[in-house]
């Protein structure tokens, strides 16, 4: 029956004020829920190392206001919010929202650093243990994991490097689900993917990051056909969600979305 299917938009990588996203986790569902385009969406804030030092220098450049990562203590809260959004994102615009969360682990070393997505856990995941047993915990949860921009990025913009998994590619994979072959606007060329499964997705943090890459998945519309449809990583296609035509993009007149004010 899958060829009968349409394929579904989605975005699964995004992050919300539970860690360093600019929206609350209810503009967000709005943000692409008004768009009327999207299916799936998941969210996935990051959990930090106990002393990863960025997540430090921002809480007190913060004043200690925000805490840059779900804990082990507020991830119960985080999914419960989750929850109650992805009825109302169901409800109100037809959009079916994952639970997740990017288990990120930051060094000062770049090549020791993995950030791996973990879709549809139940139970938090601890970024204080190797990459490996991470992609266990995942699985042994019967989630999905991605190991998200899994190349060196372009330098034009401020992040820190993470390509421990592809460094060990060889050992790690039949523990990663999907790789990410796509983050917002880059494309990771040189991953070479015809041998391995992947995705695309936005790394949502900002009302601009909308316009980014995204996944295309023919499956039916809930969470186990798109899991299955993942994994077997057959009808999967990227595409780029773009603001209007391709050259306008970069302009300065190219509207970002407005949100109203969230009103609970
Ligand atoms: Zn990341
Ligand atoms: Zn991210």
């Amino acid at each position: 029956m899958s060829g009968q299917n349409s394929y579904l938009l989605c975005d699964f990588h995004m992050h919300t004020t539970w860690s360093d996203g600019a929206l609350s986790l209810r503009e967000l569902v709005d943000l692409y829920g008004r768009t009327g385009d999207f299916d799936v969406i998941a969210i996935t804030d990051h959990i930090l190392r106990e002393k990863d030092w960025l997540g430090r220098a921002g809480r007190l450049a913060t004043l200690g206001r925000r805490s840059f990562s779900v804990t082990e203590e507020t991830f119960p809260a985080y999914l419960e919010a989750i929850r109650q959004e992805a009825e109302r994102a169901w409800r109100e615009h037809g959009l079916l929202v994952i639970p997740g969360a990017e288990v990120t682990k930051n060094h000062s070393r770049a090549r020791k650093n993995a950030h791996i997505i973990a879709l549809g856990i139940e139970r938090f995941i601890s970024a204080d243990q190797s990459p490996e047993d991470v992609l266990r915990e995942i699985r042994r949860q019967g989630g999905i994991s991605v190991a998200c921009h899994p190349q060196p990025r372009p330098r034009r913009r401020f992040e820190l490097e993470t390509t421990y998994l592809w460094e060990h590619r060889n050992d790690v994979v039949d523990l990663v689900d999907v790789w990410e072959a796509a983050n917002r606007d880059d494309l990771f060329a040189v991953t070479s993917l015809k041998h391995y499964p992947y995705i695309a997705s936005s790394d949502f943090h900002k009302p601009k990051h909308l316009h980014s890459w995204k996944t295309l998945v023919r499956a039916e519309k809930n969470w186990e056909s798109i899991k299955e449809a993942l994994r077997s990583n057959v009808d999967i296609a990227i595409t780029l969600y773009r603001n209007g035509a391709w050259n306008k993009k970069g302009k300065k007149t190219a509207p970002v979305p407005v949100l109203a004010p969230a009103t609970t």
